[in-house]
């Protein structure tokens, strides 16, 4: 977590929070200074970054294979995973779901139907729109030159002052080649399936200002690949995962605001909870609820910075 000002500034209070969390956790992260990240991260500019929290027991996990792993898992336990249907809509007979249609042209009948649709959760239940919006976050892979200084042990996951610029990244990534940098911010309201998801030319240049700010080596590399990846953002920033108000039979899970990867290992009993009619820990913070639009989001971690 590289940090332009003291981590103890104002500034920088999601790091100070992050670290103080780590130690009162029993972890030992490293508290850096300008020489040594420079000693340790070479490409990383220790004129601009003179500050830094890391903890060499942190990683990464690539989703796509965690969600393959955690279907194989589900398979083994005799889910039946019914794949290329596109639920389009409930049907519903005196308050309770009798159903799903597919876009397929196919019938499920259920019992109880549990809406984890992610980004297309407020389309399937166009009642969540007024709290639940989806939006587009810009990813950015560059091919260095040099891929020795940006790959492990030189080049770690990092955040760059992200609770302001929104800006963070992955070291060089062998199997494609690239450094992958992103932005973690308001992003742009979009909808799911029918909107242009191409990256405008003024978020290239302020990646490229960024980079050169960052990672002055890295400033020529070439742009390989950009994506714009959807978060399922509620207004408050909080999950949303509870029964339907109306809809007897009809749950959700959904509202993870761009970071409901990391919590799947609890999201997952807690959904659990809901659709047997318990409930839980985070019963209150996660209930469906009504959120006027002035309602502010609470994130640490989300840039400020457009
Ligand atoms: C660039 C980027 C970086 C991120 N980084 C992090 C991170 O570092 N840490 C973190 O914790 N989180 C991160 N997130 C957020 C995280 O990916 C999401 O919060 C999480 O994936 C949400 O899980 P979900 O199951 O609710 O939705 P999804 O993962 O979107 O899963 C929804 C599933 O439902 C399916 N589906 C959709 N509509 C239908 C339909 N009508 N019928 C049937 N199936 C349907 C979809 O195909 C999909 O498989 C990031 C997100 C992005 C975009």
């Amino acid at each position: 977590m590289l940090c332009k000002d003291k981590i103890e500034s104002d500034r920088h209070s999601f790091e100070k929070f992050s670290y103080q969390n780590l130690v009162e956790s029993g972890y030992s992260p490293d508290r850096m200074n300008a020489e040594s990240i420079k000693e340790r991260f070479p490409m990383v500019n220790n004129s601009v970054y003179i500050d830094a929290n890391f903890n060499p027991k942190a990683g990464y996990v690539e989703s796509s294979l965690v969600v393959e792993k955690l279907t194989e898992y589900a398979c083994s336990l005799g889910v039946e995973i019914y794949q290329g249907q596109t639920a389009e809509s409930f049907i519903v007979e005196n308050g309770k779901l009798q159903g799903i249609k597919t876009r397929e042209g196919n019938t499920f009948k259920c019992g109880h139907a549990l809406v984890a649709a992610g980004a297309n959760t407020p389309y399937l239940l166009p009642e969540l729109q007024p709290y639940m919006k989806t939006t587009g976050h810009p990813v950015f892979w560059l091919k260095p030159q040099n891929p020795k200084y940006f790959s492990s042990p030189y080049l770690s996951v990092f955040a760059a002052d992200i609770s302001n610029s929104g800006w963070y990244g992955f070291p060089f990534l062998p199997k494609y080649g690239v450094v992958k940098i992103a932005k973690h911010s308001s992003g742009v309201p979009l909808h799911p399936e029918n909107s242009d998801r191409r990256i405008k030319d003024d978020e290239v240049e302020k990646m490229r200002s960024f980079v050169k700010m960052t990672f002055p080596e890295l400033v020529d590399a070439p742009l390989v690949y950009t994506r714009r990846c959807l978060y399922t953002d509620t207004l408050d920033g909080h999950f949303w995962i509870d029964k339907h108000p109306e809809i007897k039979g009809l749950s959700v899970s959904s509202g993870g605001s761009g970071h409901g990867f990391k919590m799947a290992p609890l999201l997952g009993e807690i959904a659990a909870d809901i659709v047997e009619g318990k409930s839980h820990q985070f019963s209150q913070r996660f209930r469906w609820r009504h959120l006027t639009p002035d309602t502010v989001q609470a994130e640490e971690a989300r840039g400020t910075e457009i």
